[in-house]
């Protein structure tokens, strides 16, 4: 007898914001693998067509801190493939500063995309989501949980991030739409590849890690799949690390 392993999002439609590179592409690659109609809305576009034309989905361009980009980009979804059922909120940027060091700027360009963009995605696609009991993730990070060195502005948002999850969670939940936020560790990525080339740096991370490395980003592509699945039908309003035992100890 032949046992079929079923492809855990089928037929599903998701949007992936950031998903040009880094753990956003690798979402990307397993969702497409999982069965699932990928839209990647990036603000680099040319980094976002080669993704989408790599992974066999679709690009559009994107500024998440820009509400009227997103609802386009959700718009424009529903209307090529008829219905939404994930958006994972994964676009970010970082920020390295105490708070003596940090210009009023960065502060609220860390903002409008790490934390309004976030609040963008999920009011953009929360109507749809409503219509096809669908899900949200946000990509948080442990700094959403704990704080870390030089991190002020990184770690205000990502914590936003958390409670806006939560709350989103409380009200929607009778709507059947299911809101969680994923919390990596460091992950090797684009973004992080200048700091884990610091030897002191790296250090610095294997010290606060019990598995004592940085992660792949497919390492949490995994959860952000699960999460989007049928199989996590009664998780909402969760922050789950993926830290390798940073927010253990
Ligand atoms: P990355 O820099 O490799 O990728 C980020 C992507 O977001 C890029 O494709 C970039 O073009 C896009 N982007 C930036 N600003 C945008 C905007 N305004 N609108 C649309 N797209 C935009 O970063 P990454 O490491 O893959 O991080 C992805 C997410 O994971 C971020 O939210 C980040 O804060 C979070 N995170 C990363 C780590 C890590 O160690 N890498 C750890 C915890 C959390």
């Amino acid at each position: 007898m032949i046992h079929m392993i079923a492809m855990m999002l089928e037929d599903k439609t998701a949007i992936i914001t950031g998903a040009s590179t880094g753990i956003g592409k690798a979402i990307a690659e397993r969702y497409v693998a999982e069965g699932a109609n990928v839209v990647i809305a990036d603000i680099n576009d040319e980094n976002g067509k080669q993704t989408a034309e790599e992974l066999d989905c679709t690009y559009m361009h994107c500024d998440v801190s820009a509400y009227e980009e997103v609802e386009s980009v959700v718009e424009q979804t529903v209307d090529e493939y008829g219905s939404l059922d994930v958006i994972v909120n994964n676009a970010g940027i970082g920020a390295d500063n105490d708070l003596a060091n940090m210009d009023d700027e960065e502060w609220s360009q860390v903002m409008a995309i790490n934390l309004t963009g976030v609040k963008n995605g999920a009011k953009a696609a929360l109507p749809h989501l409503e219509e096809t009991e669908g899900t949200i993730i946000n990509i948080a990070s442990i700094y959403g949980l704990v704080a870390g060195p030089s991190a002020t502005a990184y770690a205000t948002a990502k914590g936003g991030v958390v409670n806006f999850t939560r709350s989103v969670a409380v009200d929607y939940a009778d709507q059947q739409v299911r809101c969680n936020a994923i919390c990596p560790g460091f992950v090797e990525t684009p973004m992080t590849e200048a700091m884990l080339e610091d030897e002191s740096f790296y250090h610095f991370v294997q010290d606060e890690t019990p598995m004592d490395r940085v992660a792949q980003p497919e390492e949490i592509a995994g959860l952000a799949a699960f999460l989007a699945s049928d199989d996590a039908s009664y998780i909402t309003g969760a922050a789950i690390p993926v830290d390798g035992g940073w927010t253990a100890h």
